[in-house]
């Protein structure tokens, strides 16, 4: 009966795609991004300048600050970014070169597609490959780090920084980052944990980035609250306080009905008092620092002035937090519950001039673990670059210190796995065996782009490191020489990176990629925007 009357399951307007149209649009999409920061790997990948919708501009070589800041409507694209964001959250490092590769996958995955090999065949042959790549990794690429091999630390932070445009400073870059790992790793077991948000980073631009220094101790990036506090204080007590020191003015009109001058008087009275009163608890406790997370009043910042108090207002709550561990307070919640008890020491607290701004620097803290990096450089732009390459190494050396194994950089642990792959996939067998190959093939893509990107013939770069991983004279440290363009051991040239970067790119890469291949139909429903009456209010103007 029903024959011919066409059934409408879905709301009008909503869009839908299935099968091949939707698989080839979602790794189309894919691979746009994937073409889109590939060009910025390694060394001599170039920057990419990002202009956002107010105007500011990001200047960077950072795969995922790239990916954050760019507007993705697709959401396979939108996959992508998230790939990005997981590596740099599980490694700080390696993002570019996870989101290349989900992209090779995908690229070699619609060749097999075209010779129509399904999707869960081909899913599950990049699962077999990826596993295999995850077991030689760890036991035949990578090389356990001996315990205090300082050296080692610093390839890694180097090579982490190699690709930014901190080049000429990555030396000191390098060493500042793992003499701060060093300083906040900790015993757990048999093991180390270097929990890097342990420390804290400000910067200030003006100066060179060879300005940029470790210090032990904590600094923030505020200065005294009056300029009749004192600018050193040693034997410092500290008190942490996260509300503000004010008056609060009541949401509602309130009205005073004042019938006589007196009255006035009273009442400013009264707000006087309860100022003092508020210097006073500070000091009743015994503190002569003073650092609250809020705002403090003019009048109290004039009391605690007369009192001798060095007082800071508006500071972070992350740096309230690792000022609280560095100096053993407890920060408080109002005035009335501060006693000796709850302060923190430390041998100094002083502002100090850096370029135009004055900052506050604690050292000599409770916490000998304590350590801040102050970042300078000629513009803020320089500025923003040295913290994200500094956040790459950090994690690095951390990684290394945590795990203790590293794998050649340069394309050589990408080309190694592609060899033994090659070698090893026809064990696997059926069809799968295709999709096996086809991993194998995408990994290529890494030296490949250093490669290209160092301005060489990628083709008989490519040939010459098969050629090195191959045969009776293999060599797995073989990667690209992005001076020269030739084959050459990455150990030798130090340039080698935590393995954990590398699992984890190929696991994140493998796990996007075959969530794309996996989606045989998109149902989008109509845009929310576009929902306005038909006609109505015409003009194209989005906004
Ligand atoms: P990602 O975001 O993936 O870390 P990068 O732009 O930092 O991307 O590039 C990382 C790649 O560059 C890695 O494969 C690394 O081994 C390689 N690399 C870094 N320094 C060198 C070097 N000096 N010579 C050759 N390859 C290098
Ligand atoms: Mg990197």
């Amino acid at each position: 009966m029903l024959q011919g009357t066409p059934i409408l399951v879905l709301r009008e307007g909503t869009e839908r795609q299935r099968d091949k149209s939707a698989t080839g649009n979602n790794i189309a999409a894919a691979r746009a991004i994937a073409d889109a920061v590939r060009s910025t790997l390694g060394p001599r990948g170039m920057d990419k300048m990002l202009v956002d919708g107010m105007g500011d501009i990001t200047i960077t070589n950072d795969g995922v600050t790239i990916l954050k800041e760019v507007d993705v409507e697709h959401p396979a694209a939108k996959m992508l970014v998230e790939v990005a964001k997981t590596q740099d959250q599980q490694c700080g490092d390696g993002t570019t070169t996870a989101v290349v590769l989900a992209g090779e996958l995908l690229k070699r995955a619609e060749t097999l597609l075209e010779q129509n090999i399904h999707p869960t065949v081909i899913t599950r042959g990049y699962q077999i490959a990826v596993q295999q790549a995850q077991k030689l990794l760890e036991k035949e690429i990578g090389t356990t780090v001996k315990p205090g091999d300082q050296g080692i630390l610093l390839d890694c932070a180097t090579t982490a920084m190699g690709s930014k445009g901190v080049f000429g400073s990555r030396d000191h870059l390098a060493k500042i980052a793992v003499d701060a790992v060093n300083q906040i790793v900790e015993p757990r077991g048999d093991k180390v944990v270097a929990d890097v948000d342990k420390i804290l980073i400000q910067k200030r631009h003006g100066g060179t980035i060879q300005d940029t220094e470790l210090i032990s101790g904590i600094i923030l990036d505020k200065e005294r609250g009056h300029p009749r506090m004192p600018k050193l204080v040693r034997q410092a007590k500290i008190a942490l306080l996260n509300s503000a020191l004010e008056i609060k003015k009541t949401e509602i009109e309130s009205k005073i009905n004042i019938k006589n001058p007196s009255q006035i008087q009273n009442f400013l009275d009264e707000e006087d008092k309860t100022f003092r009163q508020m210097a006073e608890q500070v000091k009743a406790a015994g503190a002569n620092v003073l650092v609250c997370q809020k705002g403090i009043d003019d009048v109290v910042l004039h009391y605690l002035a007369k009192d001798g108090v060095l007082a800071v207002k508006q500071v972070k709550e992350s740096d309230m937090q690792k000022l609280a561990r560095a100096t053993g307070a407890k920060i408080v919640t109002g005035l009335k519950e501060l006693s000796a008890s709850d302060l923190g020491s430390a041998e100094t607290v002083e502002e100090k001039k850096v370029g135009d701004d004055h900052m506050t620097f604690v050292t000599g803290c409770h916490n000998p673990r304590s350590v801040s990096i102050l970042i300078r450089g000629g513009t803020e732009h320089v500025t923003q670059e040295v913290e994200r390459s500094l956040q790459d190494a950090l994690k690095v050396v951390s990684s290394v210190l945590e795990d203790g194994v590293v794998c050649p950089g340069g394309g050589a642990t990408e080309i190694d796995l592609a060899v033994k792959l090659r070698q090893w996939a026809p064990s696997v067998g059926g069809r799968e065996q295709l999709a096996v190959e086809a991993f194998a093939q995408a990994l290529e893509v890494i030296p490949w782009a250093l490669a290209e990107n160092g301005g060489y013939d990628a083709i008989n770069v490519l040939i010459e490191l098969r050629g090195a991983h191959g045969g009776a004279n293999a060599n797995k440290n073989i990667g690209v020489n992005v001076s020269t363009g030739k084959a050459d051991d990455m150990w030798k040239l130090h340039v080698v990176e935590p393995a954990r970067v590398k699992r984890q790119a190929l696991s994140s890469a493998i796990e996007v990629a075959n969530m794309v291949l996996r989606i045989d139909d998109v149902i989008a429903s109509k845009k929310g925007g576009g929902g306005g009456p038909p006609g109505g209010g015409g003009g194209g103007h989005p906004h």
